[in-house]
C-alpha cells in the first residue's frame, strides 16, 4: 500500500526537484558528468531531490556491477552510486528512474517480448516518421512478458544503491488502437481469462472489446503493483512516482492513475505541451492529477 499523507515520510513536505536526463545517443556529454557535478547543480538551485536514470530507455544503466543492463558506455566512475553517496552527504534525496517499457538493448536479445500492434509490428516510445526506413530507437517491451520480472530485477538494484524513490517515468502500454499491444503473450493472457481471442478493430458495442479496453488498464496497474511491491520490500519509505502525461502526450491517460490509487505515493504530472498552451496550464493539470491520484500522493509538475 501507499503510505498516506499523515505518515512520516520524506516527501511530505514542500520540494524542489531536479530531474537530470541523459538523452545523448551521439555520446556528446555522458563521458563528461559526474554523480557529484549534478548534485552541485541542485545544490546551486536549492533543488532537495534529484532525479535520475538508473537505467534508461536505450537499456543501459548508470551503475556498475548490476545485472540490470550494461553500464552506459563512457560513464564516468560509478556515475549513480557517486551521485547517492553524494547527494545524501548534503541531506539531498535521489528518486531514480527505472522499468521504462523502452529497452532497445533486451530487445535484441528477447524480441518476443515487445508490445507488437496488430500488424505485428513493434510498438515505438518514439515518434517514428511514416516514409523510409527507420532504425528503431526505443522498441517497446511488453509488461505481460518476462520483461516485468527484468523490471523488478531494475526496481530491486535501484534500492540498492540508496535511492530514496523510483519513478516509472515512462512505462506504457497502451489501450489505443495505434499502439495497442497484440504479442503472443497478450493474447494469451487474455484468452486464459476470458476465453476470447482479442478484438482487433475498435467496436464500442461488442463487449468483448470493451472488456479489452478496460483489461489493458488492469495490465499496467497490476505492473506497476509489482514494481511498487518490490521497492518496499527493503523496508525503507522509499517514494513510488508514476509519470501520467495529464494532458495526454502521446496518447497516454490519467486513467491509470486513478486506477492505481493505493499504489503510488507520488505522480509527475509532466505537461510536455506547456510550449503551447496558455498560462495557468501546468496548475490545472496538477488539480487535475491530484483529483485523479486521490488524497495524499503528492504531485510533482514541470
Ligand atoms: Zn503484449
Amino acid at each position: 500500500m501507499a503510505l498516506s499523507a499523515s505518515e512520516k515520510v520524506w516527501w511530505n513536505k514542500p520540494l524542489r526537484v531536479l530531474q537530470f536526463d541523459f538523452e545523448d545517443f551521439l555520446d556528446l556529454y555522458a563521458s563528461k558528468i559526474t554523480g557529484r557535478k549534478v548534485v552541485e547543480v541542485a545544490e546551486k538551485i536549492r533543488a532537495n531531490v534529484i532525479v535520475v536514470f538508473a537505467r534508461d530507455a536505450w537499456g543501459y544503466t548508470y551503475y556498475r556491477g548490476g545485472r540490470a543492463g550494461p553500464p552506459r558506455p563512457g560513464m564516468k566512475g560509478d556515475f549513480l552510486r557517486e551521485l547517492v553517496e553524494e547527494a545524501h552527504r548534503r541531506g539531498i534525496k535521489v528518486v531514480a528512474m527505472v522499468a521504462h517499457t523502452a529497452n532497445k538493448l533486451l530487445y535484441m536479445k528477447h524480441s518476443d517480448w515487445a508490445q507488437v500492434n496488430r500488424r505485428g509490428e513493434p510498438v515505438l516510445l518514439e515518434h517514428a516518421p511514416s516514409l523510409g526506413r527507420w532504425r528503431f530507437q526505443w522498441p517497446q517491451l511488453c509488461p505481460n512478458s518476462p520483461f516485468l520480472e527484468h523490471a523488478t530485477l531494475e526496481v530491486r538494484e535501484a534500492i540498492e544503491l540508496g535511492v530514496d524513490g523510483i519513478l516509472f517515468d515512462s512505462f506504457r502500454y497502451q489501450p489505443d488502437p495505434e499502439k495497442a499491444c497484440y504479442c503472443r503473450w497478450c493474447r494469451q493472457k487474455f484468452r486464459e481469462e476470458f476465453g476470447y481471442d482479442m478484438p482487433v478493430d475498435p467496436d464500442w458495442n461488442n463487449s468483448v472489446w470493451r472488456t479489452l479496453w478496460d483489461w489493458r488498464y488492469r495490465v499496467v496497474v497490476k505492473a506497476l503493483s509489482r514494481l511498487a511491491e518490490e521497492a518496499r520490500k527493503s523496508g525503507r519509505k522509499v517514494m513510488v512516482l508514476y509519470n501520467s502525461h495529464p494532458a495526454g502526450w502521446a496518447g497516454r491517460a490519467n486513467r491509470v492513475v486513478e486506477e492505481a490509487r493505493g499504489v503510488l505515493d507520488g505522480v509527475f504530472a509532466e505537461c510536455s505541451e506547456a510550449d503551447y498552451q496558455p498560462p495557468g496550464f501546468i496548475a490545472e493539470m496538477v488539480k487535475l492529477t491530484k483529483a485523479m491520484a486521490g488524497d495524499g500522493v503528492k504531485v510533482f509538475a514541470s
